[in-house]
């Protein structure tokens, strides 16, 4: 293996391809369950729910619809501050709509507890949040995720969406960088 592949780059596989689209089709099965008979409109957040929208859309059986928006958090570091910037918006008007709200991650809690309040703003029928991870921090904030793939210990993971300085989206597993990437 030549020490430009990705694969050096990381210390352990977290969840291959294969769990992860196991763990997606559960998840999609109990959407549908809960959603019988209605209309559902995905929301992804740019960039790292990507792979998971692709693929929990394409596992359900309900009709769906896809809209997007990119959100930074303002604040040093790789810390979420809470205070959030919108820069792309929704192109659908949420009104009467029932919304669920598709994440890589959540780590905080503290960007989907903003994004949850703000698009309730919006006149919905109901918004609910389908995260494929969620780290232990998340517990510390009152914020109700209805879907969540796997709890996982408080690592840095990469993958299936998932960056480091942009990289590493690409991969179609979980895992973890070794520390010569970011030491
Ligand atoms: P929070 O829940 O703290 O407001 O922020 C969640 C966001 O932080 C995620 O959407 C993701 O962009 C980023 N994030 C948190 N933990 C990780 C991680 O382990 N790996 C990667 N690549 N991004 C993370
Ligand atoms: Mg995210
Ligand atoms: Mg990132």
């Amino acid at each position: 293996m030549d020490s430009h592949d990705v694969q050096s780059d990381l210390k352990h596989v977290l969840y291959t391809r294969e769990q992860i689209a196991d763990r997606i089709k559960e998840l999609a099965a109990e959407i549908d369950r809960d959603y019988a008979g209605r209309d559902v409109l995905l929301v992804g957040v740019l960039k790292g729910a990507v792979m998971v929208m692709a693929d929990l859309s394409r596992a359900l059986h309900s009709h769906v619809s896809m809209d997007w928006m990119a959100v930074s958090s303002y604040g040093s570091g790789t810390q979420s501050s809470g205070v959030v910037r919108i820069l792309k918006d929704l192109e659908t008007d949420l009104l009467g709509k029932h919304v669920l709200i598709v994440e890589d991650i959540i780590d905080s809690g503290l960007t989907l507890s903003w994004l949850r309040t703000n698009l309730e703003s919006r006149g919905p029928a109901s918004v609910e949040i389908c995260a494929l991870l969620r780290k232990p921090a998340a517990s510390k904030v009152d914020i109700d995720v209805k879907y969540v793939g796997y709890d996982i210990p408080n690592e840095f993971v990469v993958g299936y969406g998932l960056d480091f300085a942009e990289k590493y989206r690409n991969l179609d597993f979980i895992g973890t960088l070794a520390p010569h990437v970011y030491e």
